[in-house]
This record gives C-alpha cells, sequence and structure tokens, in this order.
C-alpha cells in the first residue's frame, strides 16, 4: 500500500485512472508491461482469493459458500430460481471489491484479467456451451458508452473463442438497488426477454458481474426457458 495508505478510495480511482501503471487495487506501481494494472501483491491476494472461493464448500444453487447449512443455503431453500445453478468466481469483500469497484469507475482494461478467469471457469464447468451476457438496463450504453458485462463478453469471444449469444434486452424498471428480494423479483419480471427472431441455446450460460438477490439472474434465466432452453446455469464475477 505504501503512500496511498491516507488517501481516500475515491482520490485513489482518480489517480489509479489518469496514471495507467498504477495497481487498481492498491495504487503502487505496476509493470507496464502487464496485461491488467495489479501490483504482483495484490495479483497474488486475488487469485488466493479465488481458489479459496472454488474449495469452499459452496450452495449447489447460488454458489455462495455455506456456513453451517448442508448442500442448499437457507435462501435458496426458501427461494425458487429459474436458473438452475450459479458459479460466482469470487466473494465480493476486500482486494475483490476495490478491483469490480475501479472496474466499473471506468478502469476497462481490467476486463482483460476479469474474462480470463472467467473463460477458465467456464472451461472447466461448462465446455462448449453458449454465454449469454445480463444485458444492460436500456440507456446505459448511451449514457456511460460502455457496459462492464459486455467489455467481459467481449474478450471472451475475441481472445478466448468461446461463443457468446446478446440475445437478451430490458425494459427500464425501477432501481433494483433500493428493493428487497421479493420487489426485486415483481420488478424485474417482464423485465427481461429474448430478442425477436433470436435463437436459443439450448443449455445457456448467464454472465453478470455481482450476484446479489439472483433476481436478475432469475429473471434472465426464466426469459431463456420461456423461448426453448432447458437448461440455464450462471456464471458471476462475484457473489455478494
Ligand atoms: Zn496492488
Ligand atoms: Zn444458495
Amino acid at each position: 500500500m505504501g503512500r496511498f495508505d491516507a488517501i481516500s478510495g475515491v482520490a485513489r480511482s482518480v489517480i489509479s485512472l489518469a496514471v495507467p501503471f498504477r495497481c487498481a487495487v492498491c495504487g503502487d506501481g505496476t509493470d507496464p508491461r502487464a496485461r491488467w494494472p495489479l501490483c504482483g501483491t495484490c495479483s497474488a491476494a486475488i487469485l488466493e482469493r479465488e481458489n479459496a472461493m472454488a474449495e469452499a464448500r459452496r450452495c449447489v444453487v447460488c454458489g455462495k459458500p455455506l456456513c453451517s447449512e448442508r448442500g442448499i443455503c437457507m435462501r435458496c431453500r426458501s427461494t425458487s430460481y429459474a436458473f438452475d445453478s450459479a458459479c460466482p468466481l469470487w466473494r465480493y469483500g476486500g482486494e475483490l471489491r476495490s478491483l469490480v469497484l475501479e472496474y466499473k469507475a471506468g478502469r476497462r482494461s481490467l476486463a482483460g484479467f476479469f474474462s480470463e478467469a472467467v473463460a477458465r471457469a467456464v472451461r472447466q464447468r461448462y465446455p462448449g456451451r453458449v454465454i449469454v451476457p445480463v444485458p444492460p438496463r436500456p440507456g446505459k450504453m448511451r449514457r456511460k458508452g460502455w457496459d462492464q458485462v459486455e467489455d467481459i463478453a467481449r474478450m471472451l469471444e475475441k481472445h478466448h473463442g468461446l461463443e457468446v449469444a446478446r440475445i437478451l434486452v430490458r425494459a427500464d424498471g425501477m432501481q433494483q438497488k433500493a428493493l428487497g428480494l421479493e420487489a426485486r423479483t415483481a420488478n424485474m419480471l417482464g423485465k427481461v426477454r429474448v430478442e425477436e427472431g433470436a435463437s436459443v441455446p439450448v443449455d445457456p450460460i448467464l454472465l453478470d458481474d455481482v450476484l446479489t438477490t439472483g433476481a436478475t439472474l432469475s429473471a434472465c434465466a426464466a426469459a431463456l426457458k420461456l423461448e426453448g432452453a432447458s437448461r440455464v446455469d450462471a456464471i458471476t464475477i462475484a457473489a455478494d
């Protein structure tokens, strides 16, 4: 961390956006030849967390680590989702949380790092299956100019040879953040649909950034199943 310790997260983001060879997590200098802006210490810590997540006892539905439960977490016991299973790569916390926030704030070079991890997981867990990215809110591309899920999807196609089908669209709903799980699910119903005329893979893999309540993934999976998919699994960067 060094001299950036005393600087607030926001200030650090501004600095790292302006200075390309600063680690996206701690702000220390990085190797300019590296494929993404992470120092050795932060990369190691993040990869270690990914391993810990992969080895943890996890809920067979949402993929979140289990505490004392067996097989299925408390939430998934009382909720039914349209997706069959989800596989978050990391827990949303620590360095990983800083990394996701930095990425969403505009450090687009981090898409390479995330797509590498997603590609590895897809090859291991879901070989040969087609990726369907969770679509951005309407108008987001126009307002922000880019979408964090789409950037990763593009890299999966371009650098990892995975097939991506952009077949979901969504209409504007209320801000999801302010709502509880039930309200979120209701809010999402009918808000996602398959693009007219699109052909739906039989067992697509949804791709999203952070799994929170699962309502968005569930709405996407429901839309895909309505149009013929028989099994829908999901992969996300993290689970909150
Ligand atoms: Zn670092
Ligand atoms: Zn669960």
